[in-house]
């Protein structure tokens, strides 16, 4: 079964569910009875989550105009934390 579209111009566009291939050119209006002509419009055939297609929208552009760098990225702050506990016999070691 398939979803097609036909549009009266009195009412506006119906939607008819019909065995594929079987769709005539014009079918009666629910409404009005009078011919309502059929409306080729886009399959909804892409169901993608908007995340996902910004993702390959991106993936996309980087692939074919990535970015252009001209310095390596800054540095993160570095912090010194103490690897093992000051205990009074590692006090005694050298420091660096
Ligand atoms: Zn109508």
């Amino acid at each position: 079964m398939a979803l097609y579209e036909y549009r009266c111009d009195r009412d506006g566009s119906f939607d008819v569910i019909l065995a594929m291939g079987t769709a005539p050119a014009s079918m009666r209006c629910p409404a009005c009875a009078s011919q309502a002509q059929r409306v080729f419009s886009k399959p909804m055939l892409t169901f993608t989550p908007p995340a996902l297609a910004t993702a390959i929208d991106h993936a996309e552009k980087t692939r074919d105009e990535p970015d252009v760098v001209t310095s390596l990225p800054p540095r993160p702050a570095h912090r010194r934390t103490p690897v093992l506990p000051l205990t009074p016999t590692l006090r005694r070691l050298p420091r660096p």
